[in-house]
């Protein structure tokens, strides 16, 4: 816009609003409405289906403009954050009707995708916020989820695979960055659609927030929530009370998985967001209230390796399934108990209602009961010492008028007899609102008026209207004084209307603001309770989430694993958890999988279509569901512990643009070579089918000898190479399976069944008869295959003598890459130091 153009005073305030809030859509307050204008306008038009319209705002070309009515709001913010846009609510700061001039108006908070506290979303979804510090040989994380207050810190590696994992970490829809984040990452970021940047500079932590650092002594994970805690500063315009202690978690604490274990294996989040199929997560959870559902989410996302921890889950499971009607009961005390982690972090950051407190006695009241439900469970018996805050709970009792409001600005929020001196002014000010009525009567009478009525409003107070019909019969002696005219009616006042107004309305007012004050007290006496609250939530949330997993356990048949210290898997009857579900009769095929201490690799031969990839990814469930605690799909599963899961399975090619198949498959694969450790597992499924056939074929190799040579991770690795599966005969750790096909004139039939030893041969030009390819096709494709077998041949001797060389060039190359990486005018000298030790602790 030209320097020339003239608006009128609001719009210049509102230009001079919006300049400061550039990458925000404005929400301007005009009386009843938020007003949108300019580009905002035309982007909020589109992205809320809202009609465009245009502004006089004192130029000659009208202004776009768009609105929505104020009270309607919060639901079209939580639409445009979930759409990664940011909102910054320019509201009114004083009272247009007293207000001299143009009405002051200030931005009051901005949402954004990782701030967002509204209840109308979905109370299942944990939304994280993450900040952001690189110190150039690692990354620290900090994650925030605002509706709860839940702080938690993670170091990162600082490469690709580093800032994937960041992302893909507990549902993170915003990444707060300084400005001097490398280039290269914020790009790797800006691919996940899910998540939105937000830079910001400040990272120093303030005093009143370091109480948040309690437990962790890193400058870095410092720094980041410093910067966490001053961007939401800046946004939220007000102290965040309700953030809870930071945790350092560890990532050698629970089972890591890569980037794609977490997509492939839908554990949380489907593969396609429009796809409606289900998460390991949604299938597992039968939890009573919202919070442990997340906690239940959080265990799927992080499952244990520390076997005693697993157990204690178990035993949990075996304690709940072996009392039915405890188990009844306590479904009935948790889904009385509301969500307790959001109520908490409401009180804290002082946006609780008259209505969350008594959900919040509701839920002291069921909690007791919910608790005592594990007294028999020895693992357990420490929650019979929570304290189940009793006196908060009295406090609490029958102090509300039943169904309070959620706004407390009319009052009407305390029963009769909670407090005298409130008492004492709503009996004032309902005397007074009797004498009204009084009056009104009184009025009637007189004037023979029966349609008169006493109405109030904040422009002229109280009044009393007459119809126009009834106009006529006012006289003069009844001292009525025109106030106001209307199409249908005429108002008046009287003197002794006038007089007693002023009375009623100050017994009124006092009255809300005492309400206001007492509910304001009680807040803060709440408060005080919030650690222990905090601790019975949790409780609350493990013990439904347990609830849960015995739910599951029972419903399904499962068994319950049995862990040992030697690298032995011993599955019977083993199924994947929701696709025997989704294929009703019985009709999914049950498998079963032993692999001895020293048989490492089993090798899958079968047509495609198969059931190979079906076959992985069950076993992927089974161990993930096993460390949750869970019991799993089979007769009997004896499993180790393991320490990390990589996959590669199926057609994740589409999720990073940009790459091709081949890429992504060798970079996962690099991935697992890098990590892996003879505590691992891992899943790849058709390695190398990204390339020619014999490249593809020789990388297979050269990768399965890599990891029976120097890994020893316990490894299905499937192949339609089939010439792979003469490796069996010079390798002891590598072992043949094969899914079974009747066929019977060139027509497959898939039975699903995994057996030992290899496939007879490939499948393809059968599948491809299944899809209905033309027959000359499938005649050539099988002359053209026949000259190419009678070509190829493994040099098996070549293959049994090669040794890969001794020195762990693998860590050399990680350091290499890192060195390189970094850059060291930016690293202060403690943080030298502490990179030096760390590659010395690697070596
Ligand atoms: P492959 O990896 O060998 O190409 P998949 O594992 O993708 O084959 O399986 C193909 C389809 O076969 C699956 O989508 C599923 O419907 C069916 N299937 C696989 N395993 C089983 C099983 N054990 N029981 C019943 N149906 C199965």
């Amino acid at each position: 816009m030209s320097e020339e153009v003239k608006y009128t005073p609001m719009m210049m305030h509102y230009l001079e609003e919006k300049k400061k809030y550039q990458d925000c859509i404005v929400f301007y307050r005009l009386g009843d409405f938020y007003e949108m204008f300019f580009d905002d306008a035309k982007t909020a038009s589109r992205e809320l289906d809202l009609v465009l319209t245009g502004r006089n705002a004192g130029a000659e070309e009208r202004v776009p403009m768009c609105g929505i009515p104020y009270h309607a709001a919060n639901g079209y913010i939580l639409r445009l954050t979930q759409k990664g846009y940011k909102v910054a609510v320019v509201e009114q700061l004083e009272d247009p009707a007293t207000a001299k001039g143009i009405v002051q108006r200030g931005c009051i908070r901005i949402i954004t995708p990782g701030t967002v506290m509204d209840e109308n979303g979905n109370e299942k979804e944990s939304v994280y916020l993450a900040s952001l510090i690189d110190y150039q040989y690692g990354i620290a994380a900090v994650y925030c989820e605002m509706t709860t207050g839940d702080m938690h810190a993670q170091l990162f590696d600082r490469n690709a695979a580093g800032i994937q994992k960041i992302c893909l970490s507990c549902n993170v829809r915003e990444v707060i960055l300084p400005n001097n984040f490398d280039k290269k990452y914020i790009k790797l970021i800006e691919d996940f659609e899910t998540v939105t940047i937000s830079m910001f500079n400040d990272i120093q932590l303030k005093d009143e927030y370091r109480s948040l650092m309690e437990a962790i002594d890193n400058p870095h994970v410092q720094h980041a929530v410093g910067l966490l805690t001053n961007y939401l500063d800046e946004t939220q315009k007000q102290k965040m009370e309700h953030l809870t202690p930071v945790v350092l978690l560890d990532e050698e604490d629970s089972l890591q998985m890569d980037f794609s274990t977490r997509q492939n294996l839908e554990l949380t989040q489907t593969l396609r967001t429009s796809s409606k199929s289900e998460t390991l997560w949604s299938f597992m959870d039968h939890c009573q209230t919202a919070m442990g559902s997340r906690m239940l989410r959080r265990w799927i996302e992080y499952p244990l390796v520390d076997q005693a921890k697993i157990e204690q889950r178990e035993d949990a499971i075996d304690y709940l399934n072996s009392n039915f009607i405890l188990k009844d009961e306590l479904r009935e005390e948790l889904s009385n108990v509301y969500d307790l982690e959001r109520l908490c972090a409401r009180i804290a950051y002082g946006s609780a209602n008259p209505k969350d407190c008594v959900r919040l006695f509701d839920s002291l009241t069921a909690i007791p009961a919910v608790l005592r439900s594990f007294a028999d469970c020895a693992p357990y018996s420490y929650l019979q010492n929570l304290d189940p805050c009793t006196e908060l709970k009295t406090m609490l009792d029958g102090a509300f008028v039943e169904n309070p409001p959620i706004s407390i600005k009319d009052g009407n929020i305390f029963v009769e007899g909670y407090n005298a001196e409130l008492d004492e002014l709503k009996r004032i000010s309902k005397s007074g609102q009797d004498w009204i009525l009084e009056l009104e009567a009184k009025e009637r009478e007189r004037t023979q008026i029966k349609n008169l009525k006493i109405g109030y409003n904040r422009v002229f107070g109280y009044y009393i209207e007459v119809s126009k019909g009834n106009v006529p019969l006012v006289k003069d002696e009844y001292g009525y004084i025109r106030k106001q005219t209307l199409t249908n009616a005429e108002r008046y006042v009287t003197s002794e209307l006038k007089e007693k107004e002023d009375a009623i309305l100050h017994a009124q007012e006092k009255s809300i603001r005492m309400e206001i004050e007492l509910f304001n007290q009680l807040i803060s006496q709440i408060k005080t309770y919030l650690p222990k609250l905090h601790e019975l939530a949790s409780a609350v949330a493990m013990i439904d989430a347990l609830y849960s997993l015995a739910i599951v356990s029972n419903e399904n048949g499962y068994v319950r694993p049995v862990f040992h210290k030697t690298h032995e898997i011993d599955l019977v009857d083993a199924r994947h958890p929701i696709l025997e579900k989704v294929l009703k009769n019985n009709r999914y095929i049950a498998n079963d999988l032993k692999m001895s201490e020293t048989n490492d690799i089993v090798l899958i031969t079968g047509p495609n279509m198969g059931g190979k990839s079906t076959y992985m990814r069950q076993l992927a469930c089974i161990v993930i569901m096993a460390q949750v605690g869970c019991f799993v799909p089979a007769k009997k599963a004896h499993l180790p512990i393991f320490d990390k899961i990589f996959t590669r399975i199926g057609a994740s090619d589409d999720i990073m643009s940009g790459q091709s198949t081949f890429m992504v498959e060798m970079t996962e694969a690099n991935n697992a070579l890098k990590y892996a450790t003879k505590d691992s597992l891992i899943l790849f499924d058709e390695i190398g089918r990204g390339t020619s056939t014999y490249d593809g074929m020789s990388l297979a190799h050269a990768i399965l000898e890599y990891i029976d040579q120097k890994i020893g991770a316990k490894t299905l690795f499937s192949t339609h190479y089939h010439e792979l599966t003469a490796l069996e005969e010079k390798y002891p750790s590598i072992r043949n399976l094969h899914v079974e096909v009747h066929e019977e004139n060139d027509h497959v039939t898939f039975l699903y069944k995994v057996n030992e030893g290899r496939a007879d041969k490939s499948y393809g030009i059968n599948v491809a008869r299944l899809a209905k390819l033309p027959e000359s096709v499938l005649e050539r494709a099988k002359q053209i295959l026949a000259g190419l077998e009678s070509q190829q041949s493994l040099d098996l001797e070549a293959a049994s003598e090669f040794q890969f060389p001794k020195e762990e060039y693998i860590i050399e190359r990680d350091v290499c890459d890192q060195l390189a990486a970094v850059d060291l005018d930016a690293m202060s000298a403690r943080d030298a130091l502490a990179y030096l030790y760390e590659i010395k602790a690697k070596l």
